[in-house]
């Protein structure tokens, strides 16, 4: 069980003299204005359950990466904890958190961050590799994933030999190949052509059910956020204004901004 209570995120060098202003009530816009601050999070609460797919939806600048880096905390909140499975993730020490997240986290970049000098099955292994996984074992899981989202044959590549959609595909082989039962998945599938993208939600799906996974998903598409979706969470302008089920937003919009999302869909 993942919980965020009352995260806060503002970006700039006077933070905390900000965030008042933020609890003060001031808008992003004026904040950003009158200081040059960016109000990123404000007052995020949500839970997620284990074994959901959580998609995050928003318009770009809406807070949605900033607020999947404070669960594995490449991003330190201005306020507020995320905790998982009891664990202040915001209060653990930087041994405590390394552990953490080999164990626990597998990240799909929005920009893919494969390691440049090692081949495409070394970037799919490298979890496995790290903690100590032997040669053969991490080779043959990683030569599955790496058939699995269709590179076979790429191996012995190195990543800048291949298209930004086949690089995409190894960063979430990577993800996939680790034991992390937290999956952060940022606009992984966006740049993915449209029959790939499919495979790869059903993947995703058939992942869930058999090993239990929690996906927390950041998508733009909504047709993608409803097939996938337990739940689903709108953010804009860093505050979380609604989150249900698919149904519930798709009936119950709860304002003009959510209802732009869910307008096209029938
Ligand atoms: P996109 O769909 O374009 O990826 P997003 O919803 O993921 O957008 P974020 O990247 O979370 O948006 O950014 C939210 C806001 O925080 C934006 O206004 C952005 O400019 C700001 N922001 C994000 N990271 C930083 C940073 N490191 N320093 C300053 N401002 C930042
Ligand atoms: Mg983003």
């Amino acid at each position: 069980l993942i919980r965020v209570r009352d995260l806060y995120k503002v970006f700039g060098p006077q933070s905390e003299r900000v965030l008042k202003q933020v609890h003060a009530g001031k808008s992003k816009s004026a904040i950003l204005a009158e200081t040059g601050h960016t109000v990123g999070l404000n007052k995020i609460n949500l839970s997620i359950c284990q074994g959901e797919i959580f998609v995050v939806m928003g318009l770009s600048g809406s807070g949605k990466s900033t607020l999947i880096r404070h669960f594995n905390r490449l991003i330190e909140p201005s306020a507020g904890q995320v905790e998982i499975d009891g664990v202040d993730v915001t209060a653990l020490s930087a041994s405590a958190l390394q552990a953490f997240r080999r164990q626990r986290m597998a990240m799909v970049f929005q920009r893919f961050a494969l390691l440049p000098h090692r081949t495409v099955l070394q970037n799919i292994g490298y979890g496995l590799q790290i903690q100590g996984v032997d040669n053969s074992e991490w080779r043959e899981k990683a030569s599955y994933w790496l058939e699995t989202v269709g590179l076979a044959g790429y191996g012995e590549h190195y990543p800048s030999s291949l298209s930004g959609g086949q690089q995409q595909r190894v960063g979430l082989a990577r993800a996939l190949c680790t034991d992390a039962d937290i999956l952060l998945m940022d606009e992984a599938f966006s740049a993915l052509d449209p029959l790939i993208r499919s495979e790869m939600q059903e993947q995703l799906i058939a992942l869930q059910s058999k090993l239990g996974k929690t996906i927390i998903f950041i998508t733009h598409d909504l047709d993608e956020a409803l097939r996938l979706g337990d739940r689903i969470a709108i953010l804009c302008d860093g505050e979380l204004i609604q989150q249900g089920r698919p149904v519930d937003i798709l009936l119950h919009p709860i304002d003009d901004y959510v209802e732009a999302f869910v307008k096209d869909v029938n």
